[in-house]
């Protein structure tokens, strides 16, 4: 009988690997499982508001039920992401993490996913597109941020002449334009 709780345990730990490791994946991945992981940002990129997007396709994932967010994420970005749980209708809970290692947003699953590749590189906006007053920008510069960052370019609209009359100025060439003498 011993012998059989033993081959059992064996064959536990050889699936599932062993309740020491589990331990540690759960820390990093924020409490879950690593096999229920949609998607995991690192603590800093979840700072930056190009994250929310990942975030958001993540949790527009049939399997995706739920939203985790490290409890070091200051409480003006943790808002957002508590937002956009809420407007996708996902679960949301936050967690207190005393590991560096530990992620910063983490997307899972109730049940085993298995998903290879969990970590995504976020794709930053080019600096001068950051952080804009507003976002209509001139032809060229629309363009410019089509060529540079194709999946923000949605986010950025072309000035109309309406906007023109309304003395709306590309967001960028206006900051441009700031810099240098007055006309
Ligand atoms: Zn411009």
């Amino acid at each position: 009988m011993a012998e059989n709780n033993e081959l059992k345990r064996t064959l536990d730990y050889a699936l599932h690997g062993t309740p020491e490791l589990k331990r540690e994946e759960k820390r990093i991945w924020l409490g879950e499982f690593r096999e229920r992981v949609i998607l995991g940002l690192p603590l800093e990129q979840s700072l930056y508001r190009e994250a929310l997007k990942y975030v958001e396709d993540a949790l527009a994932d049939n399997m995706a039920e739920m939203l985790i967010v490290n409890n070091r994420i200051p409480m003006e970005i943790m808002a957002n992401y508590m937002q956009l749980a809420k407007k996708m209708n996902k679960e949301y809970k936050s967690m207190a993490m005393d590991n560096n290692d530990a992620m910063g947003v983490v997307v899972a699953s109730r049940s085993a996913v298995d998903r290879h590749e969990v970590v995504p590189q976020v794709k930053m906006l080019p600096e001068n597109y950051r952080n804009l007053h507003h976002n209509c920008l001139c032809a060229n510069h629309l363009q410019e941020v089509n060529e540079l960052a194709p999946e923000y370019a949605d986010e950025f609209k072309k000035i109309t002449f309406g906007d023109k009359m309304m003395g709306i100025k590309c967001s960028i060439c206006q900051k441009e334009e700031d810099g240098g003498p007055l006309m």
